[in-house]
């Protein structure tokens, strides 16, 4: 063979690009990789070779490459649209944002699956091959979870696998979709009577789940009927605080309780409510005076109790009978005797208001009788009335005449008291000189005619004669009342 024999190996000249990629042994030919490949940058590689031998001839070959793709890139998501934040009330399947996901691989290497590893109430969906979207799967309630970081993985089907992933943070707009909630469904308030207007009986609250304005709760006094008139003449709700005020001062004996309604509704649009009813109770106060029904008190007449001087120990002389307006203890009464003409002989109870002898009565005791009840009630501090109650000791109604002449001290009242006395004496007293004269016109009557008939048929009959007026005059029932 000779010199001429060896043969050495390059790249032809025109190919001397690819000798940073590739070397070629110049004794054996072999081509060797010398630099990095990229599938992605070049699949492809087409060179010639040359072999010279020493006598200069040479000749040419086209050497042809192809490279294969490994698994050597991650998918890259990238966002094209980002809906943020989303209402609340979004229908399932609303899309929240549209992503695209890349992989420069090849087949397997460079096909992506996009999915959310979390439990979360959205899903990916792929609409076209390299594009997806992220949509709600289920019902969202900001009250609940009001934002949300939402993790996508995108992984390629190369193996081994390469997989990236992006996190997209999600707030949850607010829809007015609650309604204040009172705190107490019912409220019971307490007002004293005799209040002042303009205090405060109660606060209440209604709290709402929303945010921003769709969870400012305003207060309003629904404008029902109390008691015949508009609710707003009695009480008032300020709006913002919730606070219930009495416009005007209550009085218990006319109103004992009523209800009002109050509104919560915030300020949505448009904006929801919701009601609670409030009984406001008036307390009693012990506003009253006890009244003294019996004996009466006024007017032109005395009253006396007539009790004959026969009676046991413990007769029933009267009975005291007061009322008072207020209720519970400020309308419990209880009867002291206050003065007695005699203390020792008479006696008031306490809780019935009975007046009864507690001695008998004895000669010595006074015709004339006045005791003064005073009737308290129980309230804090308590209230009194007082009242006279004349008594007589008598057995005959003359009697009870003759002293109560001076029972009222009223100087007025006992004029006309004096005039009525006169003109009864004077009504009796003419009665009495009436029948007088009847019976000694009847006695002289009987005489004349005796002595006639003593003078003419001495055996006639004797017819007696009585006036009416003298016949009726007896005893009276002296336990009963005596008005003069
Ligand atoms: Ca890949
Ligand atoms: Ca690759
Ligand atoms: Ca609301
Ligand atoms: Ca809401
Ligand atoms: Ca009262
Ligand atoms: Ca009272």
């Amino acid at each position: 063979m000779g010199s001429n024999g060896e043969i050495r190996y390059s790249f032809s000249q025109s190919s001397q690009s690819v000798s940073n990629l590739f070397k070629i042994d110049s004794v054996t030919g072999e081509i060797a990789v010398n630099g990095q490949l990229d599938f992605e940058n070049l699949k492809k590689y087409e060179f010639y070779a040359e072999a010279t031998d020493s006598g200069g001839l040479k000749d040419t070959s086209k050497v042809y490459f192809e490279v294969t793709d490994i698994n050597d890139n991650a998918p890259i998501i990238s966002v094209i649209s980002f809906s943020n934040p989303v209402p609340e009330n979004s229908d399932p399947e609303t899309v929240i944002a549209m992503l695209n996901v890349k992989d420069l691989d090849s087949g397997k290497n460079g096909i992506v699956k996009c999915y959310i590893p979390q439990s979360l109430p959205f899903k990916i969906k792929s609409t076209t091959p390299n594009y997806f979207s992220l949509v709600t799967d289920a019902l969202l309630d900001r009250e609940i979870i009001s934002e949300y970081n939402i993790t996508i993985i995108a992984t390629d089907e190369g193996s081994p696998s390469f997989s990236s992933k992006k996190t997209l943070n999600l707030n949850i707009s607010d829809i007015n979709d609650n309604a204040p909630v009172f705190q107490r469904h019912s409220n019971i308030a307490y007002v004293i009577e005799n209040n002042l207007p303009g205090i405060s009986v109660l606060t209440v609250r209604a709290h709402d789940k929303d945010s921003g304005n769709n969870a400012r709760v305003s207060y309003f006094l629904e404008d029902i009927l109390v008691n015949g008139v508009s609710a707003s003449t009695v009480m008032s709700v300020n709006a913002e605080s919730g606070e219930i005020i009495a416009v005007r001062s209550f009085d218990y004996e006319q109103t004992k309780e009523f209800n009002i309604r109050v509104k919560a509704q915030d300020g949505g649009n448009p904006p929801l409510s919701s009601n609670v009813s409030i009984k406001i109770i008036i307390q009693d106060q012990n506003d009253n005076a006890p009244q003294v029904l019996y004996p009466v008190q006024s007017g032109g007449s005395v009253v006396a109790e007539i009790v004959p001087r026969s009676a046991d120990v413990g007769y029933l002389v009267t009975k005291v009978v007061a009322v008072d307006v207020d209720s519970g203890q400020n309308a419990w009464l209880s009867y002291k005797l206050q003065k007695a003409t005699d203390r020792a002989l008479f006696e008031v109870g306490l809780q019935n208001g009975e007046i009864r002898t507690v001695r008998q009565v004895t000669d010595k005791d006074a015709v004339k009788q006045r005791l003064t009840v005073v009737v308290e009630d129980n309230g804090q501090p308590s209230r009194s009335a007082t009242v006279n109650v004349n008594v007589a000791l008598a057995d005959s109604f003359p009697e009870v005449l003759s002293e109560f002449t001076d029972f009222t001290h009223d100087k007025e009242y006992n004029d006309k008291l004096t005039f009525y006395l006169v003109l009864a004496l004077a009504v009796v007293s003419f009665l009495f000189i009436v029948s007088i004269i009847a019976i000694l016109s009847v006695k002289c009557y009987r005489w004349r005619r005796e002595r006639m008939f003593y003078k003419s048929e001495a055996n006639l009959p004797v017819i007696p004669y009585y006036p009416q007026l003298y016949a009726d005059v007896g005893d009276r029932n002296i336990t009963a009342r005596v008005q003069l």
